[in-house]
């Protein structure tokens, strides 16, 4: 069983974006085996720096990943892109990525990222004007024929928001999941990323196909500041569903 924690769970509860990791050391550090270091804006990602604490508790861990930013940067032959994907190979040397991930929409070169040499993994997105084309199982299909090269990562609320169920991704995609963003969604059809925990029992009944994949989970959820350590609560209950997955696997 491999549980992660993504640092924009935690966002809300620390400051200092380079304290993150610390933070997550301190409050939930014993019942994880990898940090997701994630990013949205590339302005965030240039000042990013790694403590010598955060370099040694991540290398302590067994699957740590890193979610490349979405804003500011568009992934082809342009300077940015280029600037993105060198720090994410420094970093990898530190730390050893497992994979990266990024928002397909924003990409208008996946040859680019293929040569980077990295693990890369695209998600499914939730509705948007700009995220047409990256929504739903099919269409993900379609794109692996083409780009085998690349992994994917199953991000759980993003396919409810869409009102897809977890199944319908696990049927069609279930070999090319590399791992999962786990979260979930207090109101339906909302890409809230909510807690399990904060979330309604037939909304946890249809993400429960999802243990029995045996891939890594990244809680990815959005959390306040005053509800910050409820994701010790998240976290054992995931392993009690992961446990419990012979209830429904054949
Ligand atoms: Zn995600």
């Amino acid at each position: 069983m491999t549980i992660s924690l993504s640092t924009g769970s935690i966002r809300f509860g620390c400051d200092n974006r380079n304290k993150l990791t610390e933070f997550i050391e301190d409050n939930f550090g014993k019942s994880i085996n990898g940090i997701e270091l994630c990013f949205i804006l590339k302005n965030d990602f240039d000042e990013f720096e790694l403590t010598e604490k955060s370099i040694s508790f991540l290398n302590s861990l067994q699957f740590n990943t890193l979610h490349a930013p979405v804003k500011g940067v568009r992934y082809g032959k342009n300077n940015g892109s280029k600037e993105v994907l060198e720090k994410i190979l420094a970093i990898n040397k530190l730390i050893d990525l497992k994979q990266v991930v990024l928002h397909p929409h924003g990409v208008d070169d996946f040859s680019v990222l293929v040569k980077s040499g990295l693990n890369i993994c695209i998600e499914n997105l939730p509705d948007g004007e700009k995220r047409k084309g990256w929504q739903f199982p099919k269409e993900f299909q379609d794109f692996f024929n083409k780009w085998p090269q690349f992994g994917f990562c199953f991000d759980v609320n993003h396919a409810l928001a869409n009102g897809v169920e977890p199944s319908e991704f696990i049927s069609l995609l279930g070999e090319k999941i590399a791992y999962i963003h786990l979260n979930a969604t207090a109101k339906p059809g909302n890409a809230d990323h909510a807690l399990l925990v904060d979330s309604a029992k037939e909304i946890v009944e249809k993400i429960k196909p999802v243990f029995a994949l045996n891939k890594p989970l990244v809680i990815e959820v959005k959390v306040e500041k005053e509800k910050i350590l409820l994701i010790r609560k998240e976290i054992e209950l995931v392993k009690k569903l992961v446990e419990e997955k012979g209830d429904f696997v054949e």
